[in-house]
């Protein structure tokens, strides 16, 4: 079953149009890797889907819903977890007390998320502003997770952190895919990505230009799409 499902999908900032139809769906239990060159439209593509920046047309169905013209908190409330770029916490509130405030019932609780993130279950008191950049980005997977949504975004989600701390947060992804979440993930880091990943789904210049498996992904379509 499509649990997300967008088509033709046309967004602008202003007069700026940075969506020209973007295709791409997400099968439940399935992890998609969103990828394209810088200013392709990956964030652009998230933030409509969560309408964080609203789609002008096309059509974006969650889970049997069309959520395009629904605020965020409901679409929120429907089950998408967003985990996004630049992280962001609550930093008067401790790493507990940020991960409470987000939980909803289900299958990651309090010790789930713990228990995927020893370094800050370790600093469960601490108020999260004392954190370090890793860490905050642990917080706002954990955070996400802690909403149990039935689909997990994480926007480059390992940009600009320290090597251990990266490896600690793929190996938190690992985790997560091996619980059959369904996500859908934006990073650069294509060795760790695409081992995650059922499926990529390129964009160029705002619009879905490939889509396939991560074994499709030929050297000659990086060349082309992703100039690596
Ligand atoms: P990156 O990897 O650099 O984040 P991206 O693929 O996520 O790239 P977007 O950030 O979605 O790309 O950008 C798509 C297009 O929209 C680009 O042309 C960008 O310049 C433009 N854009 C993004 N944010 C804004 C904004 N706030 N106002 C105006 N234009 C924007």
């Amino acid at each position: 079953m499509k649990l997300l499902d967008i088509r033709d999908l046309k967004t602008f900032y202003g007069k700026s149009q940075a969506l020209f139809g973007v295709d791409l769906s997400v099968e439940e239990g399935e992890a998609v890797a969103l990828m394209g060159r810088n200013g392709m439209g990956k964030t652009t593509t998230i933030r409509s889907v969560c309408h964080l920046t609203p789609a002008q047309s096309g059509s974006i169905n969650f889970a049997g819903k069309e959520i395009m013209r629904m605020k965020p908190h409901r679409i929120a409330r429907l089950g998408v977890g967003l985990v996004p770029e630049g992280r962001r916490c609550f930093p008067n509130l401790t790493v507990e007390e940020n991960i409470l405030a987000a939980a909803r019932p289900g299958k990651w609780t309090l010790d789930g998320v713990n228990a995927l993130f020893p370094r800050l279950a370790e600093r469960r008191d601490q108020y999260a502003s004392t954190l370090s950049g890793g860490e905050q980005q642990m917080l706002a997977i954990g955070r996400a997770l802690a909403t149990n949504p039935r689909l997990l975004i994480l926007d480059e989600a390992t940009e600009g952190l320290a090597p251990v701390i990266r490896q600690d947060i793929w190996r938190a992804i690992r985790t997560i895919r091996a619980e059959g979440q369904s996500i859908l993930i934006v990073d650069k880091t294509l060795s760790e990505l695409l081992p995650v990943a059922d499926r990529c789904v390129i964009l160029e210049k705002g619009r879905t230009a490939w889509t396939g498996a991560p074994t499709a992904l030929t050297d000659e379509i990086q060349q082309r799409f992703l100039g690596v």
